[in-house]
């Protein structure tokens, strides 16, 4: 019989995500997201790094569910502002998930900072929590630099000012699979894919 384990998230296209990484790897998992548990409470992302976050949410739903749980946590870290917004990425102008107006108050906060000091970097910790407390968190990292206004209109976020280390294009302007391939995220779940593999394969 196929493992069952379930994606801490509600989001189609990061499930579809991790199905694409696990078939590849050809680790026979079959994964579910929320949307098939409709009763799991919201989980508090009270963490102070993403990989306690990436946990928190693991654990409540392993516990929620009684079957292994993935959930992952990212977010955009800048250089000069050290380190910052970090893991209040998605509320750093104050309401979750206010995507423009996160991306304005960045820009707003960077707008003196020159050319040379603008590195910033996403990050995305992803933790695998199994029913007997059995837990491993893998990290993937995208370093770049931030543009002065915004470029692109694909992906979420701050995609459009995000420019990967080496390339001319935000990460707004770049295809899904394009971005999938070196994105934060991807690299996480690609890291992740040998441990759920070796724990439940
Ligand atoms: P979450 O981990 O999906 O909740 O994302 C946290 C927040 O980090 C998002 O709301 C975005 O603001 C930011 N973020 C994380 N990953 C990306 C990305 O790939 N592109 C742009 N923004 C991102």
């Amino acid at each position: 019989m196929t493992t069952r384990l379930v994606l801490a998230t509600r989001n189609l296209a990061k499930l579809a995500e991790l199905r694409r990484i696990l078939e590849a790897g050809q680790i026979p998992v079959d994964v579910a997201d929320l949307a098939e548990y409709p009763g799991m409470p919201e989980v508090a992302e009270t963490g102070l790094t993403f990989a306690e976050n990436a946990l928190l949410k693991a654990r409540a739903v392993a516990a929620f569910t009684g079957l292994p749980a993935v959930a992952d946590d990212s977010g955009l870290c800048v250089d000069a502002l050290n380190g910052m917004p970090g893991v209040l990425s998605a509320r750093w102008s104050g309401k979750h998930g206010a995507d423009e107006a996160n991306l304005w108050l960045v820009l707003a906060q960077m707008s003196d900072v020159p050319a040379g000091r603008r590195g910033a970097h996403f990050t995305c910790a992803a933790a695998l929590v199994l029913p007997s407390g059995a837990e491993q968190v893998t990290e993937g990292v995208l370093a770049g630099s931030l543009t002065r206004e915004p470029r692109g209109s694909n992906g979420f976020g701050y995609d459009p000012i995000f420019v990967p280390a080496g390339g001319q294009l935000t990460t707004a302007q770049l295809s899904a699979a394009e971005k999938d391939k070196i994105s934060h995220r991807g690299r996480a779940l690609r890291a992740l894919a040998p441990v759920i593999a070796a724990l439940l394969g």
